[in-house]
């Protein structure tokens, strides 16, 4: 397939309480916390499946777009990330379609993935990721 889900993230107030609280499932956290400076979130990674993640985004600043999120709707799904094989070349085919995406340009995300979002207003409501995963 060309195209997997990656991964689906939670927006959290408390990303160690929240892993604590998804480890209750059977779910098993990586040690590695990750900060993403350009979205102002700290990240820790589940696996759910052979390519799937559970990502907890904890704000790092109440400039994040997740604290924002929290403080308009609360915790929750935050959006979901489909792994392509191009990001740059995926957004140029959205764009051609009329979809809009949030930023100009892919950026690198958490996992050194480059990375964009399409905007809800393009996905039936769902703020939906791409990524692509560069070579470490
Ligand atoms: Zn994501």
């Amino acid at each position: 397939m060309d195209i997997f889900l990656d991964h689906i993230a939670i927006a959290v107030k408390n990303l160690e309480e929240s892993v604590k609280n998804f480890e209750t499932l059977g779910l098993k956290f990586s040690d590695e916390r990750e900060v993403v400076e350009s979205q102002k979130v700290k990240t820790a990674f589940a696996p759910l499946d052979t390519h799937a993640h559970l990502e907890l985004l904890e704000p790092t600043s109440e400039e994040s777009t997740i604290a924002k999120f929290i403080e308009k709707k609360g915790e929750g799904i935050h959006h979901f990330c489909l792994r392509v094989k191009d990001v740059k070349k995926t957004q140029a085919e959205l764009e051609a379609k009329g979809m809009k995406l949030i930023y100009d340009e892919p950026f690198i995300g958490a996992g050194n993935c480059l990375v964009n979002f399409i905007h809800p207003k393009s996905m039936n409501g769902c703020l939906v990721e791409i990524s692509q995963k560069l070579e470490d």
